[in-house]
């Protein structure tokens, strides 16, 4: 499909292309010196004490939950309005999840009431997931967290750079999971990022994320470790050397970049507002990431027939998400579940074109063919 505005669009130039061609012509591929460096750059960025490259989120999420001691018989909340890896991560170490509503049409993060109510005996951890970049209330989720002795668990996939009370998200937890898919704010094609300021999840992590064993390959070509054990069951989370190259210098243009969406942002709500379409995140609390720019269509507004005529005006949309609770394989697991205020909302969400290399005009035209489609 020719887009004339897709829904995501990369930042990429010479730079990136340079910082590859430097890693093939080096000759070492896989967890080296490009990957110690983006870990380093991106710990001291964020503020966070740990972090360790994964080849992607998902990874991140499954080994917060595996360090911080998550399995069978255990229980984490989270909310249904995500994508599907921030439920699963936790199913695939035997635990199983709660789903918790969202505070409603205005902010569609996770609901500090409904949180409490799905507190349990077998209740370990709180996995957060703040929706589009903008902050889920952590001073209140972290009181509940302290009082009920849970971790907290950030899916950050949305909001690297995001801050709430000046500190970044991902660090308010105990653990925090990056994203860097192609189409995230920070992208190196499959990547992702846990960070964590715990000594001791940091330690479990470090193994973890290559088969459990103490010693590494880069360890070794060093002269540092000749041998090594298996101490755990891991796994192969590693990622290699292009991304992480990839990833430095997406992470210079990362605040650029947020402030750019924040313009975009901006643009698309003067345009939109007195429209009659629901925009959540209007009260900015904290600095955003502006991940993407989620609208709510009118009631009575058939959002397949929008979505295609968007399309004939070749615009890309997409939504946010079908709630997990409402796919099959969780309806089989989880059945009878029902969460008014995520149904509502994801009913009518659309997500409408959003990335930092957009134009004032392109930001135009999405705004008249939405007006044009209601
Ligand atoms: C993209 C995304 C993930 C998964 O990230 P991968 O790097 O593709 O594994 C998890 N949670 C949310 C909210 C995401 O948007």
């Amino acid at each position: 499909m020719d887009w004339k505005v897709p829904l995501a669009d990369l930042d990429f130039g010479e730079e990136e292309e340079a910082a590859v061609l430097k890693v093939l012509r080096s000759r070492w591929l896989t967890m080296g010196e490009s990957t110690q460096e983006f870990e380093n750059k991106f710990a001291t960025f964020l503020g966070a004490k740990h972090a360790f490259a994964l080849s992607n989120a998902t990874e991140a999420l499954h080994l917060a939950c595996l360090a911080l001691g998550i399995g069978v018989g255990d229980e984490v909340i989270i909310p249904s309005l995500t994508f599907v890896a921030t439920a699963n991560a936790v199913l695939y170490t035997g635990a199983r999840v709660r789903f918790a509503d969202i505070l409603g049409a205005h902010d569609l993060t996770i609901s500090p009431q409904d949180i409490e109510n799905q507190i349990s005996p077998q209740t370990k951890a709180i996995m957060v997931m703040h929706y589009g970049g903008f902050p889920c209330q952590m001073q209140a989720i972290k009181e509940i967290a302290q009082e009920h002795d849970l971790y907290i668990i950030e899916d950050n996939a949305h909001a690297p750079g995001a801050s709430l009370n000046e500190i970044m998200l991902g660090t308010w937890g105990d653990v925090g999971c990056f994203s860097f898919f192609s189409n995230k704010n920070l992208a190196v094609g499959e990547g992702g990022m846990l960070v964590t300021n715990r000594d001791d999840v940091a330690e479990k992590v470090r193994r973890l994320r290559s088969h459990g064993m103490t010693s590494l390959t880069w360890d070794r070509h060093k002269g540092h470790a000749y041998s090594y054990d298996v101490v755990e069951l891991g796994y192969n989370y590693r990622i290699d050397e292009m991304r992480s190259a990839l990833g430095i210098v997406q992470l210079q243009k990362l605040t650029s970049n947020n402030a750019k969406r924040e313009q975009i942002t901006r643009r698309y709500r003067q345009a939109l507002s007195n429209t009659g379409i629901g925009l959540p995140f209007c009260d900015v609390i904290g600095k955003p990431a502006y991940h993407i720019f989620p609208i709510l269509l009118p009631e009575g507004v058939d959002r397949q027939l929008f979505i295609e005529r968007m399309k004939e005006y070749r615009i890309q949309t997409s939504i946010h998400y079908p709630p997990i609770h409402t796919f099959q394989y969780y309806r089989q697991h989880y059945p009878g579940i029902s969460l008014e205020k995520t149904e509502a909302a994801a009913k009518q969400e659309v997500t409408l074109p959003l990335f930092p290399t957009m134009s004032a005009e392109d930001v135009d035209l999405v705004v008249s063919a939405v007006c044009a489609s209601l």
